[in-house]
């Protein structure tokens, strides 16, 4: 059926008659009515005239010469091109009119002559209508089934990329208490196989059941609140979680309205997330050696250098004291050269281990300020409670007791210690606080070594 044509305002009519004046009457008054008509007075060329252009309705006089209404019938109704064009038999009263054999060859209708124009135009109408209605028809069956197609399209798009996908899929439909309208929970709509992977669960299992008391009892409820925002508010969400099912795992999801619910893509980070914990890790532990020393396990000098710019700033705020110690060991040179070097790293490590016993307060620090010698930064802590802790570290080291017999000050390994102590204040350097500490040294040195000098 070509429906591009459609039909003509109001009918394309083909009549076949061989009697002319028959004819004429009926073209006549149907071309007064408005119809567009074709007429013809052969079979034959009641066919040439259909290849030419497609009539929506042929009126056909069945007895003709040559070539009867039947037979042009037949021959139209074996051709599919136009088996579907209603013929309407035209026969004379006193013909032998086979009604049988007309609908068996699929006339659809029949008029006799004389006929009335009032009842052809009734009968041509009837099929007329039946035609229009059929195009219609037809023309939504074909928006129907060009509409499944996209569907069917579509569908297979999706699933194929549901299937393919590396990241979990999944679509989330509220469930919502039917009294106060508040999301109890989440249907699960749409889940791909990686997340039901994830879930050790086949899709089957997962959609169309509740999320939350199904497959989310262990994770942080807190999730479920967010999940629950993204569906309220519509603002989507991003974040890392994580999820222990049998082994440790690390999620990347980002979650966005959908309807009422939510859909969600999930990537499984738990490879990435390791090496950023290890990564980390090992930069936490490159920032303790970098700010440890490596013999003797205290502080370095480099650690005391930011100390001591950060306490200086914080006191100088704050108006309060900072107290330094400067520690270098006695006679250590002739120690080195009668113990051995080793030895004389030895006993750094346990001058070291020493003064980290003294100093305890969060704040306090001890470091090794290079070679043999130490220092002590104390913050909030004046003269006199600088001289009790170098008090405390000279006694302390007695107490260790290393055997310095080269040593012309005691027997025993002993140090000269220089405390000075200032209240901060922002236009003086931090380092006047160290060269007043390495001065009170150098007093405590040339005062016969093993005991303690100061310096303001
Ligand atoms: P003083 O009583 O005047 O301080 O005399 P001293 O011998 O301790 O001073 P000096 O500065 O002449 O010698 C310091 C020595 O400390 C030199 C070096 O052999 C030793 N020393 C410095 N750093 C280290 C170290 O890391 N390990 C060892 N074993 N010895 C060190
Ligand atoms: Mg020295
Ligand atoms: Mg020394």
């Amino acid at each position: 059926m070509n429906l591009n044509s459609g039909i003509e305002k109001k009918g394309n009519i083909l009549i076949v008659d061989d009697i002319l004046e028959n004819l004429q009457l009926l073209r006549n008054a149907l071309l007064k009515l408005g119809y567009t008509v074709r007429s013809v007075t052969s079979g034959r060329m009641a066919l040439k005239t259909v290849n030419v252009k497609r009539p929506d309705v042929i009126l056909l006089d069945i007895k003709m010469p040559e070539m009867d209404g039947y037979q042009v019938c037949r021959i139209l109704k074996s051709d599919s091109e136009f088996s579907h064009i209603p013929v309407i038999f035209i026969s004379a009263l006193d013909d032998v009119f086979d009604k049988v054999t007309a609908f068996e060859l699929g006339a659809i209708d029949y008029i006799t002559k004389p006929f009335q124009i009032e009842e052809v135009v009734a009968r041509l109408e009837n099929q007329l209508t039946i035609q229009r209605q059929q195009q219609l028809l037809e023309k939504e069956n074909i928006k129907r089934r060009e509409t499944e197609e996209v569907l069917y399209q579509s569908r297979a798009l999706l699933a194929s990329v549901l299937n393919s996908s590396l990241d979990g899929i999944a679509a989330m439909q509220a469930v919502r208490n039917t009294e106060t309208g508040e999301i109890e929970d989440f249907e699960c709509l749409v889940v791909n196989p990686v997340i039901a992977r994830a879930f050790k669960c086949s899709r089957e299992e997962m959609i169309g059941k509740l999320a939350l008391k199904n497959f989310f009892s262990n994770i942080d409820l807190e999730l479920f609140d967010r999940f629950v925002n993204i569906v309220e508010t519509g603002e989507s969400l991003e974040q890392d979680f994580y999820y222990e099912s049998g082994k440790y795992c690390w999620f990347h999801f980002v979650a966005v309205k959908l309807g009422d619910g939510f859909s969600v893509t999930i990537r499984n980070i738990t490879a990435r997330k390791k090496i950023e914990l290890a990564l980390q890790d090992a930069n936490q532990k490159l920032e303790e050696l970098a700010n440890l020393d490596g013999l003797t396990q205290v502080a370095n000098r480099r650690c005391f250098n930011n100390r001591l710019q950060s306490e200086w700033q914080r006191l100088a705020r704050e108006n309060q004291p900072l107290s330094l110690i400067l520690l270098d060991v006695d006679k250590f040179k002739s120690y080195n050269d009668y113990y051995g070097h080793l030895a004389g790293d030895d006993c750094l490590i346990r001058i070291g281990q020493t003064l980290q016993k003294v100093v305890r307060r969060p704040t306090d620090l001890a470091a090794r300020y290079g070679g043999e010698e130490f220092v002590t930064l104390l913050p909030n802590t004046d003269l006199e409670g600088g001289i009790k802790v170098a008090q405390n570290i000279q006694q302390e080291i007695y107490n260790l007791a290393i055997p310095h017999a080269e040593s012309d000050v005691k027997e025993i390994v002993t140090v000269s210690l220089g405390i000075s102590s200032l209240i901060p204040r922002l236009e003086v350097q931090p380092d006047t606080l160290v060269a007043y500490a390495d001065k009170a040294l150098y007093d405590a040195k040339q005062q016969g070594r093993d005991g303690w000098s100061t310096n303001c």
